[in-house]
């Protein structure tokens, strides 16, 4: 009995002071275990996620694409040096990966079951936790652009469809004839991935029933920033033309604060890409912010631990971060991921396969 009340004494001891604590809502301060006492620039960007094997692009295809990650990578450092904000150069850097074909976004968005382009995007600022996300959009060229007016612009944070698109229509941002989001490369991504479809419903009953077909291109292709400013404030968006066949209204993650997008300053930025559906149920980007917030977990291996989260699930895909130090987090787990970012010697390091 004696032995029973010591316990109890040395328990409460432990446990009375943290409810102090919290009645004050004094939660102890959690200590940053790692980076460099002052911030520096940092930039980091990807070209999504998925099966890129090694020789599975041709030398001029890869060229091409390490050409215009690193064109992105360096346009976003570049105006971070000439002054400019984590967002003005997460939005430029996005807006040049948008405008190439090579990617699902912008212009070399994918095409929905109908044979539609439908594009989603969103950006949040760190400093300020303000945010703004666009989705189901057929005209407009930018939709990074249109994300970033709706948080600088609208007392709102998400707008879609045709009401977004009157919007960018006031905001004075460029609209485009459906017909310029159309590329022969993505129409007969389409074309194969309804095929496919069509035999997996033969062989298994249950995806007829209900609709629905594991996406079979699995090459996502969804592009992302993260930006640190020289006032220290972290930035994070991502654009995306969704995934291939996507079903009538189909949203994925990218255009999600907290699943695809997220940044605070005092944990870090995150982009997302791969199966959307993943990424929001395990609210991805907010979780490896808060591994840092709740945890003090560095950023590599917060995102390794959510990433590991969505490969449980069953899911696939990878995350871009960065802390407020400038410290970079990458992790997929599919077989390659484009990618670009400015190492510590200010030299922009591209890279694809695993
Ligand atoms: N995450 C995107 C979506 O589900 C697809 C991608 O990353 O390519 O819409």
């Amino acid at each position: 009995m004696k032995r029973f009340f010591a316990l109890l004494i040395i328990v409460l001891c432990l446990v009375l002071p943290i409810g102090v604590a919290a009645q004050k809502g004094g939660f102890p301060e959690i200590k940053q275990l790692q980076g460099p006492q002052n911030p520096r620039l940092g930039f980091i960007i990807h070209g999504g996620a998925g099966v890129i094997k090694k020789g599975s692009l041709t030398p001029e295809d890869e060229k091409e694409y390490r050409a215009k990650l690193e064109e992105a990578v360096t346009a976003g450092y570049k105006a971070l040096q000439a002054g400019k904000t984590s967002v003005e150069a997460v939005e430029l850097a996005i807006r040049i990966l948008e405008d190439s074909p090579l990617f699902n976004a912008g212009k070399g968005a994918v095409f929905t079951a109908d044979g539609k382009n439908e594009l989603d995007a969103s950006i949040m600022d760190g400093k300020t936790l303000m945010a703004g996300a666009v989705a189901g959009l057929h005209h407009v060229k930018n939709p990074i652009s249109l994300a970033r007016a709706v948080m600088e612009k609208s007392p709102h944070v998400m707008m879609i469809g045709d009401g977004a698109e009157q919007f960018a229509k006031e905001q004075k941002i460029e609209l485009v004839d459906e017909k310029y989001f159309f590329t022969q490369r993505r129409w007969d991504e389409l074309q194969q991935e309804k095929k496919q479809q069509q035999q997996q419903q033969q062989v298994k009953p249950s995806v007829a029933a209900n609709g629905y077909s594991e996406p079979l291109a699995k090459a996502f292709g969804t592009v992302g920033a993260v930006g640190l400013d020289k006032f220290g404030n972290i930035a994070a968006g991502t654009s995306t033309g969704g995934m291939t066949n996507k079903k009538y209204g189909r949203v994925g993650d990218s255009p999600i604060i907290g699943a695809g997008t997220f940044a605070n300053n005092n944990t870090c930025g995150v982009s997302a890409t791969g199966w959307g559906e993943y990424f929001i149920r395990l609210g991805v980007a907010r979780d490896i912010s808060s591994m840092m917030e709740y945890r003090a977990m560095p950023i590599q291996q917060a995102t390794d631990a959510v990433m590991k989260k969505v490969q449980a699930l069953g899911g696939d895909g990878g995350v871009i971060a960065m802390d407020k130090w400038g410290n970079i987090g990458i992790s997929f787990n599919t077989e390659g991921m484009y990618r670009a970012y400015i190492n510590s010697d200010g030299k922009a390091v591209v890279e694809i396969y695993r």
